[in-house]
């Protein structure tokens, strides 16, 4: 094995604390035109309702924002967008682990991949850069730059392509059912999920996937896959 492909958002960086960090700089910035009496962390709470982990379009993500009982006066949606689009990025938070499991794995020799779904491909590298480990990939693949999202499997065959690796060869680590892991798996992939961020869905027929609950896991992991010859059944 070779090559490690990874997703982003819930696997290398933790979208929920990123939105939390961002909904304390947002309630800093608009405090005069906010309500005063709003809950401790009830923010932080509403914006990750809201924000379904990224799983929202951006109008509806702003929409349902310039709609909560939280403004002074009416809040135009362009500028929510504005800010988030500005702020998210700047006040990521990588996954516990992060920084430890990539250095562990170029250690052991892997090159590596990132492949992304993303609405606004800038937010993304704006991430990378926040974090820096930009430079931990040999190719960074954005389905926003490219036009193909996953589980499309012309975008794991691209990844692939770019980064002249062979299926047989390659992890991949992702923290979605079927966007990552099935998406993956289906085209060859020895896909890891990662777990907590979504539930494994009842009806995806898949035996029980190779799972972690922590990036601590996986070069262990990758380890003892390296070591002992398997087979996945699926
Ligand atoms: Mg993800």
């Amino acid at each position: 094995m070779k090559f490690v492909f990874f997703d982003l958002d819930n696997t290398l960086t933790d979208r929920k604390a990123t939105i939390s960090a961002y909904a304390d700089h947002f309630a800093s910035e608009f405090q005069h035109q906010l309500i005063k009496d709003m809950p401790k962390g009830y923010l932080a709470t509403v914006f990750n309702e809201i924000d379904n982990g990224g799983y929202k379009t951006h109008k509806q993500r702003f929409t349902a924002i310039a709609a909560l009982h939280i403004w002074l006066k009416p809040k135009k949606i362009d500028e929510l967008s504005d800010h988030w689009q500005q702020w998210v990025p700047n006040n990521s938070k990588a996954m516990a682990g992060m920084k430890t499991c990539l250095d562990k794995l170029l250690t052991m020799g892997f090159r590596l991949c990132l492949v992304s779904n993303a609405q606004n491909a800038n937010n993304q590298r704006a991430k990378l850069k926040r974090l820096l480990i930009e430079n931990y990939f040999d190719s960074i693949i954005i389905s926003a730059e490219v036009g193909i999202e996953k589980p499309d499997k012309r975008i794991f065959e691209l990844a692939l392509k770019t980064m002249k690796a062979n299926v047989a060869e390659s992890f991949f680590i992702g923290d979605h059912p079927i966007n990552d892991y099935q998406g993956s798996y289906k085209l060859g992939f020895k896909s890891i999920w990662l777990e907590g961020s979504h539930s494994w869905p009842q009806n995806l027929n898949l035996e029980t996937p190779l799972k972690i609950k922590h990036l601590s896991e996986l070069c262990p992991l990758i380890e003892q896959l390296k070591k002992v010859k398997y087979k996945l059944v699926g």
